[in-house]
Order: C-alpha cells, then structure tokens, then sequence
C-alpha cells in the first residue's frame, strides 16, 4: 500500500508552530514511505476564507523546505459533498433537524443538570412527515445530522494513541450541515479522504472525538478508514501554547533568523523520545521518523532552546545552503571561517565587514611598540600558508609575549574586536595589504 498523507489548513489566517508541526510529520512520514504528501485547503468557509492566507500557506511550508504532491481545495469539490450528502440521506445516516441554537442550549442544559452527559436527544427523529411538512412551510429549513450506529461500538488502533473506543451512545450525532446548506468540517474532510486515497491521518489529539464520528462516516459511505495518528498537543515553556506563540507566524521566524532546518528539527522531534538536535538536512529527520516514539504527555515548544538549536544548525550549513543570503563577494572560505561564531545567518555579513574594513580599533599605548614590531613581522611572512601562525610564531621569538599578550593586540588591531572568529581562518581573508595597513595604522 502505498502512503498519501495530507496538511489541510483553514485558510482563514496564518499557519503557527502547531499547524506546522502536524504539516511536516505528514510530510516526514510520507517521504519516508516514498509515498504522497497533498496540500488540501479546507475553505468551504468562504466569509472567514481568503486567498492571502492560501498564498502565505504555500509560501511558509516552501520556507519550510516541504513539497506537496498535489493540492485539492474544498471549495471546487461541493458537487462531490452533494452526491454524498443524497446517497447519505437515501439511506437514512442524515436527517434534518429543526432545533434552534436555543433550544439545543435548554436542552443540555437540563441534561446537565440531572447529571445526564449532554448527548443529542434525536428528537428531530420522532418527527412525523406531516410535522416536518408544517415547518418547513413555516419556513424553518433544517440543519442536517449523521445518525451514529448505536450497535456498531467504535475502535481502531492509533500509530500514537494506542488502542481507541468509543461508545457511539455516549456521542451526539453531528451535525454536519448548517440550516443555510454550508458544511461542517466533519463530512467533507471523509469525503476528500476517501475521494484523494488518503492512507493516514495525522492530525493533532483535538480531533480524536471528531475521528470517532468519522469512522463511522467512512463506514457509511463504503470506505475502509484510513489509519490514524493523533499527536500530544503543542504547548508553550509555560505549559499551553500561548496566544502570543499561537499567533507567531512563520514571518517572525525568518524575521529573527530562525533557519527552516532549526524549526523542523525541533518540531520533528519534540514530545517523542528521540533526542532534538540539530541537522544540516531533511534526510535525518524523514529517516527518523517513527510514531513509536511519540508520546502521549504535551509536547513542550520553548523559544530559547529554538534559539540555541538554531546557533547550532547554523554552524552545520554548507556555502551552498546559505549563498544566496550573505553579502555579495563572501565565498566558501569567508563562510566556513565565520561560521562557528554566528547565531544567524545574516550576522555573517558583520564579520565580512570587519575583512573589508574600514575597521576602527581601540589600541592600549603600551602595546603600540609591540604592533610596531608586529607591522615589520607581517611584511616578513610567507602569506601563501598559515599566515597567522607565522606571524604569532615569529612575534612569539622576537617580542617573549605568549597567551593573550601575544594575540589581543593583533585581533584588536586587525579586527576592531576583541572576540571574533578564529584568527587562523580570518587573517588569509583580510589578507596581506589591508593586514598591513591595519597593524601601521595602529601603532601609529
Ligand atoms: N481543517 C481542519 C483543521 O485545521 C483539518 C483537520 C484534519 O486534519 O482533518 O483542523
């Protein structure tokens, strides 16, 4: 069998870590299966849905680094949901209802007040054809229901979850379309399921009770259901996802140089038992990828470890990943010696500046004789090999310096800084000419 997963946002804002998080395990879990991933937009919602957000969801999962194999919107699929929707009420799994919202409201509350779980009393089901007839010459028009097998007790095993039951009795039936003909979520996404060849649902633990009720949905129109994957919800270092994080959009991470790969490795891996760490590419965390190590305790998102897995990524991409982002001229070399001091990306452009010059360096006056020396020792040495070992050696012989009294005053002088990258890989970028001009305006 082959595997079709499928990310199916509403889009009626922007995608946030948890949205995020359930699109890459499909996709994780499809690639390592070299089977599908497809991108369903879910917007049979057409006041609350607008195209910027389809635009930005493409967008966010291509910054993502994740491809779909297809992309499906529900909008252009109405004609299925209504052939579906007559076979369905053909064979009476849908009936009309014709309780207001207030009535519906009394009516649980009463329930709840005896103690009794506030389950749809299908009164709507005792109605007599001459009744129904009277209300809707009234003008009521009826919001529809699936009428749940009561006999038929619900099961599947979850990759995550285990073992599931449900007791149709203790459910309501859903409703699964509004009295002005708009549908709910419940009967569409079966029907897109069934319809794509959808083989796994991977979707967040809130919608273990709607998968009860969609079990039975797929039975109903002849489908064997797919398999299921409910994941532990994503919470914040406080304990929920905070509205603040909740309401974090992929541009702020981009903003702040949170690379893709440091996002994904995090969200691959949080709330299962493989350790998070960080990964210079996809591969890793598609062959990782394992249900068996979910666990069922909410997966904690804390935006400081983000950061510090991102200083480590960072340290791991190659020029290749990152060229197009640094400053024109920056090569190979210039990446590679700058790198392990960088916590972003776009901080590569600081210390490229700093092998361009102008640099502006601050000299104590008791080391101006030594830079002198250092000057006269700088146009001595071979610059084709390892030129601040020579350098450093040479110094070292003729001046007795060692440690920091040796090397301070000639970052200082060449960098302007007192911390920075390893002087070993930054000195052949500066390179002889503005070495030199450096260390004579700084004795000077
Ligand atoms: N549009 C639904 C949601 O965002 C999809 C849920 C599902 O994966 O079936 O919650």
């Amino acid at each position: 069998m082959s595997v079709t997963t499928r990310f199916a946002p509403s889009p009626t804002g922007r995608i946030h870590v948890g949205n995020i998080r359930t699109a890459l395990h499909n996709w994780l879990f499809a690639r390592q299966q070299g089977g599908r991933f497809l991108l369903r937009i879910d917007d049979t919602d057409r006041e609350r849905s607008e195209e910027r957000f389809v635009e930005a969801i493409r967008n966010d999962l291509t910054w993502l680094g994740l491809d779909w194999d297809g992309e499906e919107r529900q909008s252009a699929r109405f004609a299925a949901y209504e052939a579906r929707f007559d076979a369905l009420r053909q064979s009476g799994r849908l009936y009309p209802c014709y309780e207001t919202p207030q009535e519906l409201d009394l009516k649980r509350k009463i329930q709840l007040g005896r103690g009794l779980p506030p389950v749809y009393d299908r009164s709507a089901l005792q109605l007599t054809d001459a009744e129904r007839a009277r209300l809707e010459s009234e003008g009521v028009r009826p919001h529809w229901r699936f009428r749940l097998d009561h006999d038929a007790p619900i099961a599947w095993h979850d990759l995550i979850r285990g073992d599931q039951r449900f007791d149709p009795k203790l459910m309501s039936d859903p409703v699964v379309r509004r009295a002005d003909g708009s549908w709910l979520y419940l009967l569409p996404s079966v029907i897109d399921d069934i319809d794509l060849g959808i083989t796994h649902v991977v979707r967040g633990e809130d919608h273990v009770s709607n998968t009860a009720a969609q079990v039975q949905m797929f039975e109903a129109l002849g489908a064997t259901p797919p398999g299921f994957a409910h994941e532990a919800l994503l919470t914040g270092a406080e304990g929920k996802l905070s509205k603040r994080l909740g309401a974090t959009d992929v541009d702020h991470w981009r903003e702040t140089g949170i690379e893709p790969l440091a996002l994904a490795a995090k969200l691959a891996r949080i709330g299962t038992s493989l350790a998070v760490e960080p990964v210079a590419a996809m591969e890793k965390l598609i062959d990782s990828f394992d249900f068996a190590t979910f666990g069922r305790a909410p997966a904690r998102f804390d935006e400081a470890e983000l950061a510090r897995l991102n200083a480590q990524t960072v340290h791991l991409l190659r020029f290749d990943q990152v060229r197009d982002r640094l400053p024109a001229g920056m090569n190979a070399r210039a990446w590679e010696a700058v790198r392990p001091n960088l916590e972003r990306v776009a901080d590569a452009a600081d210390w490229w500046a700093v092998v361009e010059g102008p640099v502006s360096a601050t000299i104590d006056d008791q080391d101006r004789g030594y830079l002198q020396q250092a000057a006269d020792a700088a146009g001595e040495i071979d610059w084709g090999g390892d030129p601040w070992h020579a350098l450093t050696g040479l110094l070292k012989e003729r001046t007795g310096r060692k440690g920091k009294p040796l090397f301070l005053p000639l970052r200082r002088a060449l960098t302007g800084r007192d911390h920075g990258p390893d002087m070993a890989a930054l000195l052949p970028l500066i390179g002889r000419e503005r070495a030199l001009e450096r260390l004579a305006a700084a004795h000077g």
